[in-house]
């Protein structure tokens, strides 16, 4: 089905599309601050959103600004994304009560609660489809992200201004969202442009009380996006990026950035499509009920690489190489993708401001054999 009817939508009635998803018994993912940052939470009214605010980002810095508008989108990205709800830091994911002599097991396969997330940059739906990738369409399915993916509500938001660290227009992943969502807003400065991606989206769009869209709130629209493509800077040429780091496994500079990287694993907690994750099983003081719990885990813990008895990356240098030879290089092989939806983020919050796009630069400019 073809979609794309375009409407308007006044500033406050966008309190009437978080009822109208309330209704429909989804708990309401959005922008909201949090500890100084604009971060993905439940909202519960248009009170959350952070009006009037924006964040600023360069390579190891993030602050939060009052605009000069009231605009409710006006920011970019903030350091949690859709995985923290589709893949979460902590899962149970079973658990084993002793019952007189014998153990029941059961395997956690069943998540009631439903996810509509409001706000969802463009490259934020390319970073959820390539952990679609990962999750569903690979030999194991995980049953679930399965279950919140398949009930999950797109409410997209078209960028209208973009940070330094941005540089989707490389990763050809944004900055406007062409398919994915249910939802699509442009938020133009007195309404919203909003149109549906998917038959769920046109349903609830068919209830809200819209107003026919101008030519000129689509010209707005259409500047306003345009802005935002404008606004990047950041480039990182993908073509060939594959080879180019294979080629170069011993290039000096793997050595010197490893002198400034931390190890801290930010850039994995942040990236929206890192993925690697470790199981433990936890058993309480009776002896009697055993959790077996997945968390979120990183490359760059230092047991990570541990087999046989040994750590196979053990130094900083391999475990940084690993990363980021696995991110744009070998998730191709892996996944027929790259790993970067270029968001920026490990950039923003890698805390000595390490940035990728500037690594590949340098390794491509002299490469290992010249
Ligand atoms: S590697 Fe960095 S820029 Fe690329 S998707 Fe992950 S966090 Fe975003
Ligand atoms: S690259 Fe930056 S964020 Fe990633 S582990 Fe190193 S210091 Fe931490």
């Amino acid at each position: 089905m073809e979609y794309g009817n375009r409407q308007l939508l006044a500033k406050e009635g966008l309190q009437d599309l978080i009822l109208a998803m309330q209704a429909l018994e989804y708990m309401v993912i959005g922008p909201k601050i949090e500890q100084e940052a604009i971060v993905y939470e439940e909202i519960n009214s248009l009170e959350d959103l952070p009006r009037g605010w924006t964040d600023l980002q360069t390579a190891g810095t993030y602050r939060i600004k009052r605009r000069d508008d009231d605009a409710y989108f006006g920011y970019v990205v903030g350091p949690r994304s859709l995985k923290h709800y589709l893949h979460p830091p902590r899962q149970l994911v079973a658990t084993a009560t002793r019952d007189g002599q014998r153990w029941e097991f059961e395997s956690i396969e069943n998540i009631e609660q439903k996810y509509a997330f409001l706000g969802v940059r463009a490259c934020e739906i390319a970073a959820m489809r390539v952990q679609d990738r990962v999750f569903l369409q690979g030999d194991y399915v995980d049953p679930l992200y399965a279950k919140r993916r398949e009930s999950a509500l797109i409410v997209a938001v078209n960028c209208t201004m973009a940070a330094p660290t941005c540089f989707c227009t490389s990763m050809q992943t944004g900055p406007r969202c062409t398919d994915g969502y249910d939802l699509a807003l442009t938020e133009l400065a007195e309404a919203f442009v909003i149109e549906a991606g998917s038959d769920k989206g046109e349903k609830i769009l068919r209830d809200l009380p819209c107003s026919p869209v101008t030519t000129a709130d689509l010209e707005q629209a259409r500047k306003l996006q345009q802005q935002a493509v404008e606004q990047i800077s950041k480039t990182m040429n993908p073509v060939n990026l594959r080879e180019d780091l294979l080629e170069n496994l011993n290039h000096d500079r793997w050595e010197e950035t490893a002198r400034r990287c931390l190890s801290c694993a930010n850039c994995t907690m942040v990236c929206p499509t890192c993925f690697c994750s470790t199981v433990e099983e936890v058993v309480d003081l009776s002896g009697d009920n055993i959790e077996r719990r997945r968390t979120w885990d990183s490359c760059f813990d230092i047991d990570f690489s541990y087999q046989n008895g040994s750590i196979v990356r053990n130094d900083i240098r391999s475990r940084y190489r690993q990363w980021l030879t696995h991110k744009l290089a070998t998730w191709h092989d892996q996944f027929d993708q790259s790993g970067c939806v270029g968001c920026g983020r490990c950039i923003t919050w890698c805390p000595v401001g390490i940035d990728l796009t500037e690594e590949v630069a340098v390794i491509r400019e002299k490469k290992c054999s010249e």
